[in-house]
């Protein structure tokens, strides 16, 4: 019987501490470390870091792979301003990273989950068991595989959003790590201002990401102004309801000096009405809060729609008229499985991966 050889580790998994003591070993100067994580911040393959001696090079190749992720499908759309990447992972796991190209920024909407434990009915990640949490690099190599791809178009990474699959919050500490590692100007150099950490409502680790000192933009995911709709469309607000979430929420607010985002994704006839409006302005009236309105990707097997155009104006005008801040967002990514989660639904079905 032969045993496969384990893969080769991924040097992205090494702290800084460990590839010092790996290049110390091979007798290699102190500033190959900073050398090297800078090439892999910028998704660069080892043969590529040009600084480095050839036999580094080599060396470095044969005793590891140079990112977490490899690439299974990819698909675009927007007239290739959107593009759809869907990643395996170490034990065969798959997410999907977008990146999402606009005249004046790039923005990747990335997955901290495989799969997530929520369960929003009307989300297509949602559907699927849930698989594990993403290990700091490989919510950081997203970034890195981003960024690299960028820069060959000329462009630069310049906004991160969590609003991929999972929800970010639970799975703390790799998401907190990976905001700062995307952060360091040693690696991608964003700033935190320039990240949005978005959460269903996780209200005690809303109030630790406000201890971090770490100023990204905070985005709730809200859906709902009143109890019983939102116990529907996001399940754990029965576990911290509406009034926790805002009073978690106003807290980040005051300690970052930041506006939190709310999102709403419109579902006709479920909370795109004028009672929602309604509610929606009471409940954040008086509050550093801005609306971001996301009409609904269609998903398959749910009964939810999207609201035609008409709808969608009126209720944003009726949120204006009580004096809220809004955007409806550009329904970026229609024509490639466009709901977070359907890549890999579509790629799932086919077989082409196994989870
Ligand atoms: S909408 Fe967000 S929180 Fe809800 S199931 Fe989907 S990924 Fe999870």
């Amino acid at each position: 019987m032969t045993v496969d050889a384990p893969p080769r580790p991924s040097i992205t998994e090494l702290s800084p501490e460990e590839l010092s003591a790996w290049l110390r070993d091979r007798e290699e100067p102190g500033y190959r470390t900073r050398q090297i994580r800078r090439w892999l911040a910028r998704g660069s393959a080892f043969e590529a870091m040009a600084d480095l001696p050839a036999e580094l090079r080599a060396g470095l190749a044969a005793a590891f792979r140079s990112s977490s992720l490899q690439e299974v499908r990819r698909s675009q759309a927007d007239d290739e301003l959107t593009t759809k990447v869907l990643y395996q992972l170490d034990g065969g796991y798959t997410v999907e990273a977008v990146v999402m190209r606009y005249p004046s920024r790039s923005t990747l909407c990335i997955s901290s989950q495989v799969g997530c434990p929520i369960g929003c009915p009307f989300c297509a990640t949602g559907q699927g068991p849930f698989g594990r949490n993403l290990k700091a690099n490989e919510i950081v190599d997203q970034a890195a595989d981003a960024a690299r791809g960028l820069e060959a178009e000329g462009r630069r990474l310049s906004h991160v959003v969590f609003m991929g699959m999972g929800e970010p919050l639970a799975n703390y500490a790799a998401v907190v790590d990976a905001v700062r590692r995307i952060a360091d100007p040693d690696g991608l150099g964003i700033s935190p201002r320039r990240i949005t950490v978005s959460t269903a409502g996780l209200v005690p680790r809303i109030g630790r990401l406000a201890e971090e000192d770490l100023p990204v933009t905070l985005a709730i995911s809200l859906h709902a102004a009143r109890d019983e709709l939102r116990d529907v469309l996001v399940p754990i607000n029965s576990r911290y309801p509406l009034r926790e979430l805002l009073a978690a929420a106003d807290d980040f607010a005051r300690s970052s000096g930041r506006r939190v985002s709310y999102e709403w994704v419109l579902l006709a006839g479920v909370n795109d009405t004028e009672r929602d409006a309604r509610e929606l302005s009471a409940l954040l009236r008086g509050r550093l809060a801005h609306v971001n309105l996301i009409p609904f990707n269609p998903v398959p097997d749910t009964p939810f729609r999207e609201p035609d155009r008409q709808s969608i104006r009126l209720f944003a005008g009726q949120l204006r008229a009580r004096g809220l801040n809004v955007t409806v967002r550009d329904t970026r990514g229609r024509e490639s499985e466009a709901a977070c989660g359907q890549l890999r639904a579509r790629a799932l079905a086919e077989g082409v991966v196994s989870r």
